[in-house]
Order: structure tokens, then C-alpha cells, then sequence
């Protein structure tokens, strides 16, 4: 085991972490399932060659607070699979069909996407379980990643923050790090408010283009399965370099702590969008802070992902889900910003205690706190 699951635990959870090994198809996974007092949890199952009990406790957090706060009626858990998630489509079938009917009789968990699982990694699970988020168009979903509804919640909590900051839209740098399903979209609602995306970054390195880069040529690239570095304008540089270049808004939208003290320094942006779960460390978040940069934390900034599967999940159509997307994230990071700037705390540490305000209401009401 990667962290002492004991060490792990607090005043929220969590519930409960339940370890997956089915050694003849190399099946390893892990679900931790965090609170669930509101509810049962949503959570995307996440697959990838290096993940760790620890990253996946703190991403069923981020779930739980994430749901909170958007007003979901559910708590916050999260899956690992440690498997290279680009292996091919049987065997990945194999492990996914393997891990959801191992945790088959866990009423507080639900099944969504995450990095290296997709709506057809869900129509497999609802097959074997009977339930899941995220699913396929044709089995009755809303295809959350093909619509952008993480983007677009990130796109209206930025409408908010940047007049905060006396920054007009039109002409604003922004730079992604992580040009998939939340970065590209993201790029492309901001791009259609007038901003200029000067740098996007993949597994493949980092783009950049000081005049802007054609938004529609990378996502095409992505379609195809190419690294936005395929591009026929722009300069190739390390994936590294899409953290020093110059820009207003700096959006993290792959891996978790991408900026840490070690490089926080060599940020240039004065709006930092947290499109990936806990892409910064409570530490460079705090030394932003000081600096001046406001940081949109993830589960406030990125719940648009969620909030559209809980609406599946509830029955909603897929018309009805960017209205609301829109109306809970601009209402929560408004209510985020002015606690924090009243209160002379960092945007996350307003965002918590909203957040945990409701969830440790919802404990109270309950008999046991587990579902
Ligand atoms: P994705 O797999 O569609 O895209 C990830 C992208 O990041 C890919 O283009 C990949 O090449 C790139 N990437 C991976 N490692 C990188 C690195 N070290 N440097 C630069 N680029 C790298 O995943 P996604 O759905 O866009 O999710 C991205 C992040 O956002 C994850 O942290 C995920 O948990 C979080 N998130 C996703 C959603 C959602 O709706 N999909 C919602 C909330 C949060």
C-alpha cells in the first residue's frame, strides 16, 4: 500500500477503501468511497499506469466538497484503475467489466468517466452492474465530454472572476495545459468570447503561438488522435514550457499537482482556472494568493462535468443541463469571491467552508453517516 489509509482519515471520511486484485487478468484497482451523507456518491473511475491510494482519496474529496457545493444530492467518491489506459480496447473491456462487478453490491458509489475512461467505458459498466454515469447518447445519456460541460462551467466561473480582477475578455492570453476533453472545450468557449489561446500543451509537448493559435486545427488534431504539437503553425516546445509562457489565465487541465513551490515562481498569469483536480498544491495556491493571482479552485471551477451526470442520472435532457450548469457554478464562484475578498482568504479556503458547512449539516441529520 502507497499511504497509511488510517493517516488518511478525518472529520468527512473516509467511508470507506475498498482495494480490487484479480491477479489472472492483472486487474488492480481501488475505490475509495468518502461521504456520502447527502447521498450516494458520483465519482469518475480513472485509469492510468501510476495512480495511488492517496491521489484517489484526494480526488473522492475533491468529489465530495465538489458535489456539495454545487448542490448535487450526492457525496463524493472516486476508482483507480492502475492500468495503462491506451492498451487495447478487450483487454481495457476486461478490467473495467472485472472492477464494476467486484464492487456490484456497493449501493454508495456511482460510476462516471475520468482520464482514460469514456462514455463507452460507462455503457459497459451500466451492462454489468446496471448503473452508471456518463453513458453513450444512445443508451439514454448526455455525453458530457463531446459537449463541453466541464468547459463551459470554467468558461462562466471566468466571466465572473475576471471583471473582479479589471480584466476585459476580449484579447485575454490563455494557455492550457492538457488540450483533451476539458482543456479543448474550454479553449473554444473562450476563443468564442474574443480571448486568444497563445499555448496548448499534450503528452506530446507544449504549442505555442504568440499571435494565437488556431483553436479549431488543434481540436481537429485531437479528434484524429495527434498531439496538438502536430499543428502546422506555432513553435514546439517541452511540455514543461506551457507553464512559463506569458498569459492572463493559466488553465491546468491533466494531471494533479502540476504546480508546486519548486515552480510556482515562474507563473506568469493573473487568473489561475483549475480545470484538472487538485492541479496545485495548497502551497503554491497560498503563495499565488500573496502574489496577487486569484485561483478558481477545481471543485467549484470544473463541477460542470458532475453536475451534468447527476443531471443524467435524475433524468434531465441534454438542453436542460448548460442552463443549469451555468447558473450554479456563475451563483457559486460570485458567493466564492466575495467571501474571500471580505474575509481576506484565498478563494479556496471560501469555497470549504461552504462546502463543508453542508455537508456536516447533512451528517447531522443522519443516523449513520454511511450509506
Ligand atoms: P482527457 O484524457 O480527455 O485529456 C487529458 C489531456 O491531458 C490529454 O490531451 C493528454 O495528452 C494531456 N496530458 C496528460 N498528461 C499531461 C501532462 N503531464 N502534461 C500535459 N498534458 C498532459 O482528460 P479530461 O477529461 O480532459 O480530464 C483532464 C483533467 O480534468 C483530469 O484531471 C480530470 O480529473 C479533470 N476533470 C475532468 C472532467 C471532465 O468532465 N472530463 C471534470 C472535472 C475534472
Amino acid at each position: 500500500m502507497d499511504a497509511d489509509a488510517f493517516a488518511l482519515a478525518d472529520e468527512l471520511g473516509p467511508a470507506r477503501i475498498i482495494h480490487v486484485t484479480e491477479p489472472t487478468i492483472g486487474l488492480r484497482g481501488i475505490l475509495v468511497v468518502d461521504n456520502v451523507a447527502i447521498g450516494p456518491s458520483i465519482g469518475g473511475l480513472r485509469m492510468a499506469p501510476d495512480v495511488t491510494l492517496e491521489e484517489c482519496f484526494r480526488l473522492a474529496r475533491a468529489m465530495t466538497l465538489k458535489n456539495a457545493a454545487a448542490g448535487l444530492p450526492h457525496g463524493g467518491g472516486k476508482s483507480v484503475l492502475r492500468a495503462d489506459p491506451s492498451r487495447e480496447a478487450t483487454q481495457k473491456e476486461r478490467l473495467i467489466r472485472g472492477m464494476a462487478y467486484t464492487l456490484r453490491h456497493e449501493q454508495g458509489y456511482i460510476f462516471g468517466p475520468d482520464m482514460g475512461t469514456d462514455e463507452r467505458c460507462m455503457a459497459w459498466i451500466k451492462d454489468e452492474i446496471g448503473q452508471s454515469v456518463g453513458l453513450p447518447r444512445e443508451l439514454g445519456g448526455i455525453p458530457l465530454d463531446e459537449i463541453g460541460a466541464t468547459g463551459w462551467g470554467m468558461r462562466h466561473a471566468t466571466e465572473i472572476a475576471l471583471p473582479m480582477l479589471g480584466i476585459d475578455i476580449s484579447g485575454v492570453r490563455i494557455a492550457v495545459q492538457g488540450f483533451g476533453a476539458v482543456g479543448r472545450h474550454y479553449a473554444r468557449f473562450l476563443h468564442d468570447l474574443g480571448a486568444v489561446l497563445v499555448a496548448a500543451s499534450d503528452t506530446g509537448g507544449t504549442l505555442y503561438g504568440r499571435g494565437g493559435l488556431d483553436v479549431d486545427e488543434l481540436i481537429g488534431l485531437k479528434r484524429a488522435g495527434r498531439s496538438v504539437t502536430d499543428a502546422l503553425a506555432g513553435e514546439r516546445l517541452s511540455g514543461d514550457a506551457v507553464i512559463v509562457v506569458e498569459c492572463e489565465i493559466w488553465v491546468p487541465a491533466a494531471r494533479p499537482d502540476v504546480v508546486t513551490r519548486a515552480n510556482v515562481d515562474r507563473l506568469s498569469a493573473r487568473l489561475v482556472v483549475e480545470g484538472a483536480n487538485i492541479p496545485l498544491t495548497d502551497e503554491a495556491e497560498r503563495i499565488l494568493h500573496q502574489r496577487g493571482v486569484m485561483v478558481l479552485p477545481d471543485f467549484i471551477a470544473n463541477a460542470g462535468g458532475v453536475i451534468c451526470a447527476a443531471m443524467e442520472y435524475h433524468g434531465a435532457t441534454e438542453g436542460e443541463v448548460f442552463a443549469t450548469i451555468a447558473e450554479k457554478i456563475r451563483a457559486n464562484t460570485d458567493e466564492m469571491l466575495t467571501t474571500s475578498r471580505r474575509e481576506q482568504t484565498t478563494p479556496r479556503e471560501a469555497a470549504l467552508r461552504l462546502a463543508v458547512g453542508r455537508v456536516t449539516r447533512a451528517m447531522q441529520t443522519r443516523r449513520w453517516s454511511l450509506l
